[in-house]
């Protein structure tokens, strides 16, 4: 057996089973994928197609269905109960697609390959939602529309919720000023140091720009050297060399680069009360990364909670009276109440807020599955 059939039958045999998985080939295209629906107790799965140069199938299959099941607790989260999409009778599970090998940048080839995923995720039937993710573009979603409507994140010109990453920044100060009022008592952001790791992305340099604008000391690095010097002549920040961000004496330490950033190494670096950013699947081992920070004194907030900013927005689209900005941002702004819940039961019960957050999101997919069964 190879390690590729391993991973296949460990997921196979263990408790948490996928709603549904698909693994797509097409070798005339020269395009390989998966699509993993985790969990479609709340609704049809929701999630970004990320297209990567992975450099194994196992490693894309492992993310696939790492960032799969991310979705099912950040849309658990996001779409509570209190919220405007589900009050109006729409929510959402958790679903992620993973193209593997690099974006191709020939016009042409790209659109044939993106109309032959999109027939693929067209013949899911709506089970599977899908948007924007890594390697992944507005332009690309537009091509898709020609053959799926099961695709979301179109412009705003075109009745859509348009970009994401604004939003998901807006989410991420909502979550921060709950942190915050947990370590400081306060939600103000004056005279806080903020430590941004990729402060010239799409997410980190509007967060670099909304925190300088209330008041923050913003410290930053990126590798798009030309890009950071830009915002941080802008707004005032200082630069450091990506690797020294770790060390930065900081209030918050903000990852919004890449995955993985919280890890045996880093985290005896850090020297902040609190880890916060959009970055997915920011700790290495999950548990364990999670309980070192707790052992620290560092209040981790989990991405899958204060970087759904960006899902919300885009979820949005499927209300029944159309895309209402001023919705969304209602529900965007309950990341700050979800995030006083779970920090209180964290505390109470003595757990990483990691466990908390599962926890929440667990409990409302169990409450769901419960009223849907019929009573006796
Ligand atoms: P982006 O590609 O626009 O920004 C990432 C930035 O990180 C870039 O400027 C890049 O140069 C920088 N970077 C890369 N490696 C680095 C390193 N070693 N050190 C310092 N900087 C480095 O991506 P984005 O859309 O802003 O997303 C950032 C993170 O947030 C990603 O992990 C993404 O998965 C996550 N996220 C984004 C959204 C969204 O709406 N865009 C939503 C949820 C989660």
């Amino acid at each position: 057996m190879n390690k590729f059939e391993q991973v296949l039958i460990e997921y196979l045999e263990s408790k948490h089973k996928f709603a549904q998985m698909v693994l797509w080939n097409d070798e005339k295209l020269g395009l390989e994928g998966s699509i993993i629906i985790d969990d479609t107790t709340l609704g049809p799965g929701l999630g970004g197609t990320r297209w990567c140069a992975y450099p194994t199938r196992t490693e894309a299959l492992v993310d696939n269905s790492r960032l799969a099941r991310d979705m099912t607790y950040k849309l658990a989260l996001a779409l509570g109960e209190d919220s405007e999409l589900v009050k109006a009778g729409v929510s959402f599970g958790g679903g992620k697609a993973v193209l593997r090998g690099e974006p191709t940048q020939d016009k042409g080839k790209r659109k044939e390959q993106l109309h032959a995923y999109a027939a693929l995720v067209d013949s899911i039937g709506g089970r599977f939602v899908t948007s924007i993710d890594v390697g992944t573009s507005v332009d690309d979603v537009i091509t898709m529309r020609e053959v799926t409507r099961w695709v979301m994140g179109l412009p705003q010109e075109m009745g859509g919720s348009g970009d994401p990453s604004p939003v998901t920044a807006m989410g991420v100060v909502w979550g921060l000023k709950a942190c915050l009022e947990a370590v400081y008592d306060t939600a103000s952001f004056k005279d806080r140091t903020i430590a941004i790791q990729g402060i010239a992305g799409k997410v980190g340099a509007t967060l670099a720009r909304t925190l300088a604008a209330e008041g923050a000391i913003i410290v930053g690095c990126d590798i798009h050297d030309a890009a950071a010097q830009e915002i941080a002549r802008e707004i005032g920040a200082k630069l450091v060399p990506p690797d020294e961000i770790y060390e930065q004496k900081c209030d918050v330490f903000s990852a919004n680069a890449f995955g993985g950033v919280l890890n045996d190494d880093t985290i005896p670096r850090l020297r902040c009360r609190i880890v916060a950013g959009a970055a997915n699947n920011q700790l290495w081992e999950p548990l364990r990364h999670a309980a070192m920070l707790q052992e620290r004194g560092i209040l981790h907030a989990p991405e899958f909670w204060i970087n759904g900013g960006g899902v919300i927005n885009v979820a949005h689209e499927f209300h029944p009276e159309g895309y209402s900005q001023e919705r969304a941002l209602a529900d965007v702004r309950r990341i700050y109440d979800r995030g006083k819940e779970m920090i209180e039961i964290s505390h109470k019960e003595k757990m990483p807020l990691y466990m908390a957050t599962i926890r929440l999101a667990e409990d409302r997919i169990r409450r769901a599955k419960a009223e849907a069964k019929p009573a006796n």
